[in-house]
């Protein structure tokens, strides 16, 4: 199957937001296209990543490669401190539905520059990019969450965006 953007290369990732096949290539402008909208959004000039979890490392790759191109960006990394909100599409919807659960509130704090990207697409783009990443640790109660949202999102693809912009609009 050829790739349904380029229609030249070979087609091997899946995109699940939109449900079509990408080639490595056309995926990971895909996902820095959307990075770079969701930061253009936040207004960032000075970021610093910490670097934890394993999401960290990608995160820290995404802005290092917007700031080759944008001058007025200055990215740099910390063991101890992050100046911006490191959650992924998938970490939000565990502590929503985590929230949720419990009939606690759930406050979606702060824009995330990752809030847009799926771990499984940020996996897919890691290994096209040479990085290490295979998904980020979690709590037994969290995992069990992920797991759920996971068989939401094969029922119905896009499920994270919706938990997502739920809560936002709750907000
Ligand atoms: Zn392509």
């Amino acid at each position: 199957m050829k790739c349904y953007k380029c229609g030249s290369r070979k087609a091997r990732v899946r995109v699940p937001s939109l449900e079509k096949k990408a080639c490595d290539e056309c995926f990971k402008q895909i996902i820095e296209k959307r990075f770079n909208r969701t930061v253009r959004g936040m207004n960032l000039k000075e970021v610093i990543v910490k670097l934890g979890r394993p999401s960290d490392k990608v995160l820290l790759h995404l802005f290092k490669k917007r700031a080759a191109r944008v001058r007025e960006l200055s990215v740099k990394s910390s063991k101890k401190e992050s100046s911006i909100n490191q959650s992924t599409l998938d970490d939000i919807c565990v502590s929503v539905l985590k929230s949720f659960f419990k009939g606690e509130d759930c406050l979606i704090k702060e824009e995330s520059p990752l809030e847009s990207i799926s771990e499984y697409e940020l996996i897919e783009y890691a290994q096209i990019e040479g990085l290490a990443f295979n998904g980020n640790p979690r709590t037994g109660e969290e995992e069990r969450i992920h797991e759920f949202i996971m068989e939401l999102d094969e029922r119905r693809p896009g499920v994270m965006y919706s938990i997502k912009d739920f809560m936002k609009k709750l907000q």
